[in-house]
């Protein structure tokens, strides 16, 4: 079995739980040091820049770090679904996916496997891997792991998910998420520098800061775009979303028992137009719809 150094007391990500995944110890992310994965596959459902015409090649890890409670992938983020695989057939998985056709490596989740996604990028780089990697994260990040991607990541998409301590106590169990997220921002847009494309518009070097606005936090979710705002201009791109979904499992939360209306998002969107804010993705039409969330059923791996 493949062992980490860095997974003997794993502290990787701010939940420094200090357990040894190598010897199978599970920690808040509840996956051991070998990769587990529950698809990889074209998927069209990201940014028309990630996605393009022929579809964004995606790897989605099992377990999470975050945990949310209304995730829409939460038979994978709890880890108990997934096929282990080998930093080497890692490596293999993104070649196939070039070779597929897709326009990048968007890795779904990978918070708590950077050490290994290191290793597979560049053994898939030494093997002719050229299209741009995407590491697509909740933002619950170390700055000093994020590091650890410098050079190798092209493409940061991050989610910006609260303003209020609270709300990330609630719903993810975090603890000072805004300024932990902001810190992990910072660093990701000053590995990138400022957006890059290539003719035909697809992303090829940058990060775009991704909000889904919840129901009942449209307050939360315009505190958010001012503090990114202030914090970025516009060297980065923001990606403004309305496609929370509505769970069987939420009982415990009737605040999310709705989806978004579609006055709420107008004036999420109106206002990040008064904020000035000229680089944005918003999403039009009915995307509360299951068909967005692949099957996890193990294709590609
Ligand atoms: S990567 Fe997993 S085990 Fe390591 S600190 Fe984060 S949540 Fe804990």
């Amino acid at each position: 079995m493949e062992t980490w150094k860095e997974m003997e007391d794993c502290r990787i990500c701010h939940r420094d739980c200090g357990v040894n995944r190598n010897q199978g110890e599970l920690g808040f992310c509840r996956v051991p040091a070998e990769v587990i994965l529950a698809r990889a596959a074209l998927h069209h459902w990201e940014e028309p820049c990630i996605s393009g015409e022929r579809g964004s090649g995606t790897v989605f890890f099992s377990g999470c770090n975050m945990g949310c409670v209304y995730c829409q992938n939460h038979e994978i983020a709890l880890g108990v679904y997934g096929k282990k695989v080998s930093v080497k057939r890692l490596s293999e998985i993104f070649l196939e996916l070039q070779h597929k056709g897709a326009h990048n490596i968007n890795l779904v989740t990978p918070s708590h496997y950077v050490p290994q996604i290191r290793e597979a990028i560049l053994a898939s780089k030494g093997l002719g891997l050229t299209i741009p990697i995407v590491y697509n994260t909740s933002s619950y990040e170390k700055v000093e792991t994020l590091k650890m991607l410098e050079g190798l990541v092209d493409i940061y998409l991050p989610d910006f998910k609260y303003f209020d301590e609270n709300l990330g106590l609630r719903y993810s169990r975090t603890k000072e998420y805004r300024t932990i997220a902001l810190e992990a921002l910072k660093e990701m847009v000053r590995q990138t520098g400022k957006p890059v494309f290539d003719e035909e518009g697809m992303l090829l070097k940058g990060t775009i800061i991704r909000h889904l606005s919840l129901p009942g936090s449209l307050g939360d979710s315009k505190e958010i775009l001012m503090l990114l705002k202030d914090t970025f201009g516009n060297s980065v791109y923001f990606s403004i979303m309305n496609q929370y979904t509505p769970m069987e499992v939420l009982r415990k939360y009737p605040e999310l028992q709705r989806k978004l209306t579609e006055e709420e998002y107008e004036e999420l969107v109106s206002f990040a137009q008064l904020l000035g804010i000229r680089k944005a993705f918003i999403q039009e039409g009915e995307t509360q719809d299951e068909s967005f969330i692949p099957p996890f059923n193990g294709e590609g791996l």
